[in-house]
């Protein structure tokens, strides 16, 4: 087996989140970031399989520096080498935007067995990352994995679909997105910790990946954000004292008041 890698993205720890009132995008260079939940799944998937087959594993992210200690926790849990995809010219990126860069970095990698990402991020959702990624590299995907095997080099996959499980055999190399439900992850290696601190390692700039600016980043996003508003819940519930009878009356008055009894019979015939 190849070399695997994983992508991992850096999220607005919750409460720290601003938006740009220009761009509507976040301001993730100056929220705290913290490592997508999910994508602490698709690092200790990468471990386990390093473990079993003695593979090397690389992780990247696309963000700004203050990505930086993310990539330290992954190398606390075994990560081999760390790749840092930083740039002003990525800001504001959509999902294609952002999987053109994944896409260029993963190339320079090659050969590769197995790109694992997680199954979406707790802030854009979209899960859309993964599989545009694969389309961009021609290479097969399979989202929502829960288990993996390898052999007679054939990848052995189990994902969770709507209709229960499914097996599949694929021939490397694919990207996968991780489901987020291990039932054991490991923690960080405290030596591990320690090295962290004074690590340094490779960070590569639009120019490095050799990719025009026009692709990347808001120039290069054709979704754009058309606005961002904090949902202001405006009416808050009542909380009503009293006898059931004298409450059950009062609901029954309110729901006539507001029309809503008629309605509630006609759809009871
Ligand atoms: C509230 C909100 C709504 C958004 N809506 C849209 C939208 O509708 N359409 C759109 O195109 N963009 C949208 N975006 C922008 C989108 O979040 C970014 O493009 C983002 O970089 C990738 O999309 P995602 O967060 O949905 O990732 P997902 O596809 O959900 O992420 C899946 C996996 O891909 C990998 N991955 C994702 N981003 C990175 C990264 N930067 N570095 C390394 N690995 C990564 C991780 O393993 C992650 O678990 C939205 C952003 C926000 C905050």
């Amino acid at each position: 087996m190849e070399r695997i890698i994983v992508c991992i993205k850096g999220v607005p720890r919750p409460g720290t989140v601003k938006v740009d009132p220009e761009t509507h995008t976040l301001k993730r260079e100056s929220a705290e970031l913290i490592l997508n939940p999910p994508d602490r799944a698709a690092l200790e998937m990468a471990m386990r399989l390093r473990e079993r087959y003695g593979v090397e594993v690389v992780v990247m992210s696309m963000g700004p520096p203050n990505v930086a200690p993310l990539l330290k926790e992954a190398f606390a849990l075994g990560a081999d080498e760390l790749i840092l995809l930083s740039d002003r010219a990525f800001a504001g990126a959509d999902t294609l935007a952002t999987s053109r860069v994944l896409a260029q970095a993963i190339r320079g990698l090659t050969p590769f067995s197995l790109v694992i990402m997680g199954l979406k991020s707790v802030d854009g959702e979209t899960a859309q990352v993964p599989p545009e990624t694969a389309a961009i590299l021609n290479l097969p995907s399979v989202i929502n994995v829960i288990d993996i095997s390898y052999s007679n080099n054939r990848f052995y996959l189990t994902r969770e679909t709507n209709y229960g499980e499914e097996e599949l055999e694929v021939e490397p190399p694919l990207i996968i997105s991780m489901n987020p439900k291990l039932e054991y992850f490991r923690p960080p290696s405290l030596k591990r910790l320690l090295q962290a601190r004074d690590l340094s390692f490779k960070s590569m700039t639009a120019q490095d990946l050799n990719l025009a600016e026009d692709l990347l980043g808001l120039k290069g996003s054709p979704t754009q954000v058309a606005g961002v508003f904090e949902k202001v819940f405006s009416q808050r519930g009542e909380v009503w004292k009293g006898e059931p009878e004298e409450l059950a009356d009062k609901l029954i008055n309110l729901l006539r008041e507001k029309g809503l009894l008629q309605k509630l019979a006609l759809i009871n015939r």
